[in-house]
C-alpha cells in the first residue's frame, strides 16, 4: 500500500504556539474553552491538573490563578471581566484571529456594519463578534449579504473557511444597499495550503483518511474537499476505532491531518494500517502547487466524480503513454529519495583538495561536497581529522545531485527570522515599487 501524506498536516502555527505555551501551566491554571479540538491533548492537560472551564464566572479565582485564552480568541467583554476579577491572563489567541478582531473593532467604531462569513456557533466567530458588541451579521451566502440594510459594510471571514466558497460568495454579490464595502479575506494561510494539499492528495488517492477532532471546523472543511475528488473518504476522530480492513483493497491511501491533530497520530494511523497490509511505503507530497496543476490538466477531460477512477485504473487497452497524473505520481515517488531544500545528515568519508566526499545511509554511492559549498575557510588537513563525523547539508540540485552547507545555513537563518516575524517580531522592509 502506498500512503500519501501532506506536508502541511498536523498542528498549525497557532495551535503549536498555544500547545507550547501550556507547558508553562500548572495546577492553578484554567483554560477557557477546549484548548483544541482533540481529546487526547485535552486528556493529557487534565492529567496535569489543568482545568477547562466554560466561563470565568464558573470559578472563584484567587490571585495565584491564571486563565489561558485559546487560539480561537475571546470577546472584549471576557478580557474586561478577567481584569475585574483580577485574574492573570495568558492570551494565546492566534495572531491571525487577533488581526480579524482588530479589523472588526476599528471598522465598528467607524460606523461600519460588520459581516462575518462563517459558522455562527464556532468559538472563533463568537469571539470576533464580541469585538463589535455582538452586532455582526453572520452569513454563509451572497444573498444574505445583499439583504443587509447598511451604508457601510466590513466583510471578514472565518480563518478556516473554504477559500473556494468564500470566492464564490464574494463574486456572487450583485447588489448591495451599501455605498462602501470593505472586504478582508482573512482565511489564514495555513488553511489555504492545507485545503489545496487535500485537493491534490484526494485526486491522487484511491481512498483518503481525514483525521481531526469531532468539533474541528478545519477538519470538516478538509473532509468536504476530499469527498469532492475521491469516492472513498473516511473521517476519523482519532487513529483508533476505525476498521482498517476497509483499506485493504486500495493501492494509494491519502492521510490528511487537521490543524489541531498532533502529527504523532499519523504514525499511529500507519501502525494500524500495518496490521491489515504487509508493506507500506509512505511518501510526503512536496510540491503541492505543481502537482495540483498536473492533476488539473488531467482532470479536464473527466467528470469530477470520476477523477480517482480515471487516474488510477490500469487499462490494458490504453496506449502505454503516461498521463500527467501518472507522471505527477512518479515524481512523488522519485522525490522520496531527495528533495531540493531537504536537509540531510551525511558522514564525511574523505577530505580532498577540492572538498569532501560524503556517504549516506541507504545510498549506493558517495557524494561530493565542493569546498565552495562548505562553511568557513576550507582546510583539507582539518577535515581529514573529521573523517567519520556527521555533517548536515542541504540538497540544492537534483540530476546530478548537489549539496551545500552554506545554503543550509542561509535557509535556516531565514527560516528562524520568518518564525520570529510570525511570532510578532516587528520588522522593517524597503518599499521597492
Ligand atoms: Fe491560527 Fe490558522 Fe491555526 Fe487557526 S488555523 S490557529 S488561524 S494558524
Amino acid at each position: 500500500m502506498h500512503v500519501l501524506k501532506g506536508k502541511y498536516g498536523g498542528f498549525c502555527f497557532g495551535v503549536k504556539r498555544a500547545i507550547d505555551e501550556t507547558e508553562r501551566l500548572g495546577e492553578n491554571n484554567y483554560i477557557l474553552g477546549e484548548l483544541i479540538h482533540n481529546d487526547s491533548v485535552i486528556n493529557k492537560l487534565s492529567e496535569r491538573g489543568i482545568k477547562t472551564i466554560n466561563s470565568l464566572d464558573d470559578v472563584n479565582f484567587t490571585e495565584k490563578d491564571t486563565v489561558f485564552i485559546r487560539t480561537h480568541g475571546e470577546s472584549k467583554k471576557t478580557f474586561d471581566r478577567a481584569k475585574e476579577l483580577g485574574v492573570n491572563v495568558i492570551d494565546c489567541t492566534c495572531p491571525f484571529v487577533k488581526d480579524i478582531q482588530k479589523i472588526v473593532a476599528e471598522h465598528y467604531s467607524d460606523g461600519y456594519t460588520i459581516v462575518i462569513i462563517g459558522n455562527p456557533t464556532h468559538p472563533e466567530i463568537i469571539g470576533i463578534n464580541g469585538w463589535c458588541e455582538n452586532s455582526a451579521v453572520i452569513v454563509n451566502s451572497a444573498e444574505e449579504i445583499e439583504l443587509i440594510e447598511s451604508n457601510k459594510l466590513c466583510i471578514v471571514v472565518q480563518t478556516t473557511y473554504s477559500e473556494e466558497k468564500f470566492d464564490k460568495i464574494i463574486k456572487k454579490i450583485t447588489y448591495t444597499k451599501a455605498k462602501t464595502v470593505d472586504i478582508f479575506k482573512t482565511i489564514c494561510y495555513t488553511t489555504t495550503k492545507r485545503q489545496k494539499e487535500a485537493e491534490v492528495l484526494s485526486k491522487l488517492s484511491d481512498a483518503v483518511l481525514v483525521l481531526g477532532g469531532i468539533n474541528s471546523n478545519n477538519t470538516d472543511k478538509l473532509f468536504e474537499i476530499c469527498q469532492k475528488y475521491c469516492k472513498n473518504v473516511f473521517r476519523l476522530t482519532d487513529p483508533n476505532g476505525f476498521d482498517y480492513e476497509k483499506l485493504k483493497n486500495f493501492n494509494k491511501v491519502g492521510v490528511v491531518l487537521g490543524a489541531s491533530t498532533p502529527t504523532e497520530q499519523f504514525q499511529e494511523v500507519i501502525s494500524n494500517m500495518e496490521k491489515v497490509t504487509e508493506e507500506i511505503v509512505t511518501t510526503e507530497i512536496v510540491e503541492s502547487e505543481d502537482l495540483k496543476n498536473a492533476v488539473e490538466t488531467e482532470v479536464e477531460t473527466v467528470p469530477e466524480e470520476n477523477v480517482v477512477e480515471a487516474s488510477v485504473k490500469e487499462d490494458a487497452e490504453k496506449p502505454a503513454t503516461k498521463s500527467e497524473m501518472e507522471k505527477a505520481f512518479d515524481s512523488i515517488k522519485k522525490s522520496r529519495d531527495f528533495k531540493v531544500g531537504q536537509i540531510v545528515t551525511a558522514k564525511i568519508s574523505s577530505a580532498k583538495d577540492d572538498g569532501l566526499t560524503l556517504s549516506m545511509n541507504n545510498a549506493k554511492k558517495d557524494f561530493e561536497l565542493p569546498k565552495d559549498e562548505i562553511l568557513g575557510e576550507y582546510s583539507k588537513s582539518e577535515y581529514a581529522d573529521k573523517v567519520g563525523q556527521d555533517i548536515r547539508v542541504m540538497v540544492i540540485a537534483k540530476n546530478p545531485i548537489k549539496f551545500s552547507e552554506k545554503a543550509m545555513e542561509r535557509v535556516l537563518k531565514e527560516e528562524a527570522e520568518i518564525e520570529e516575524i510570525k511570532n510578532g517580531k516587528i520588522f522593517e522592509v524597503t518599499v521597492s515599487g
